[in-house]
């Protein structure tokens, strides 16, 4: 604490990410990342890029990386908004978007980042309540609202709904802009992103996602939103007003080579979706209670053992997974889909405390 703090900081909150040990040999099962590495060919966009040219600023528009990932997904580069970090363009859309006279709607239990970034924005906010099971209930979301955002699949549920009930609430919901936070929808969840294709493209949509997670480029930090030009263009005009250089060469270079390497995505993800069902079924022998997962995480508890005592004991096992101590869920661990190899000693572990308490 300082006197010097400007009274908005003294009032925050920050978000606290997943814990980066520095210990060696740890098995990392808590923040999300990949556990295979990232397209080779990103590796080498990379490197070729590293050279005397980095003394020039990168291109603020990142044309090129635009027109990448406006070719996957069909859509036109004026429909794309790229950033530091899906965090940084969440960061964009809370103040250019969501900053409204009515508050924002977001999942009860939800990203944890959201909000904070009400807070540090002094955006009006509403939870609506998941259901019993822990899904999203897109008719719970009600108008007049500021706008409405919540991930698809959910975080970190790692349920997800299908693409018409989200187009059922676009119906209902015509007067504030629905974001989907799309961070996990490699792994088996259907993507919003086709709605926005030709010319029915909704005006009040925008899709979110990361090169993070299915692209395993956590450490390069790029993020991207798609959706209609005039909402692109409300983004462009916050982040022109904050840091017009948000993507820098390295980052551009390597994601646009991952964005065009396809092949590695889908066989990355398909592995990752291997280990989770098998992982899934190797917990409900154990007598875990795993909600249904369409991301590169479960979210599961056992009805005789508490959520802390099995983070805690895995933990001193050298496993790291995520236990949020928030209300609803504080019986529930976060589990990051490993290798093959991490699963068997997560699952050699988990068998051993629940033998051993
Ligand atoms: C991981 C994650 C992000 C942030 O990803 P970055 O691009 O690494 O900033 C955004 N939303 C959700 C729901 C996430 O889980």
């Amino acid at each position: 604490m300082s006197r010097f703090w400007s009274p908005v900081v003294q009032t925050l909150t920050p978000y606290i990410p997943g814990e980066q040990p520095q210990m060696e040999r740890l098995v990392k099962l808590n923040t999300n990342e990949s556990p295979y590495g990232p397209s080779p060919k990103a590796l080498a966009a990379i490197n070729q890029q590293t050279n005397e040219d980095l003394r020039l600023y990168p291109d603020p528009e990142g044309v090129t990386l635009k027109k990448a990932i406006a070719d996957l997904h069909g859509l036109d580069p004026k429909q794309v908004f790229l950033g530091n970090g899906s965090d940084e363009v969440l960061a964009h859309v809370f103040l250019g978007l969501l900053k409204q006279a009515k508050p924002v709607q977001f999942p009860d239990i939800t990203y944890s980042f959201y909000p904070v970034y009400c807070k540090l924005f002094g955006i009006d906010y509403q939870t609506v309540a998941l259901g019993s099971n822990f899904e999203i209930q897109a008719q719970d979301f009600k108008t007049p609202n500021g706008g409405i955002i919540f991930p698809n699949p959910n975080a970190p549920t790692g349920r997800a709904i299908p693409r018409s009930e989200i187009e059922g609430l676009l119906s209902r919901n015509t007067d504030s802009v629905v974001v989907i936070d799309e961070a996990y929808v490699d792994y088996g969840t259907e993507s919003c992103v086709p709605l926005l294709r030709g010319n029915t493209c909704p005006e009040n949509l925008l899709v979110v996602h990361t090169l993070s997670k299915s692209r395993a480029l956590a450490g390069l930090r790029v993020g991207f939103a798609v959706g209609h030009p005039s909402l692109i263009e409300g983004l462009e005009r916050v982040k022109n007003s904050f840091n017009s250089y948000p993507l820098g060469k390295l980052a551009q270079a390597g994601a646009i080579a991952a964005i065009q390497d396809q092949a590695h995505l889908e066989s990355t993800s398909k592995k990752v979706v291997q280990t989770r069902e098998r992982l899934l079924a190797e917990l409900s022998a154990l007598g875990f209670d795993t909600l249904p997962s369409t991301a590169n995480f479960i979210f599961t508890r056992h009805p005789k053992h508490a959520g802390v005592k099995l983070y805690q004991a895995l933990r001193d096992r050298g496993l790291i997974v995520r236990h949020f101590k928030s209300p609803r869920i504080e019986e529930f661990l976060r589990i990051t889909i490993g290798t093959d190899d991490q699963t068997n000693e997560l699952i050699a572990a988990l068998k051993e405390i629940l033998a051993s308490t």
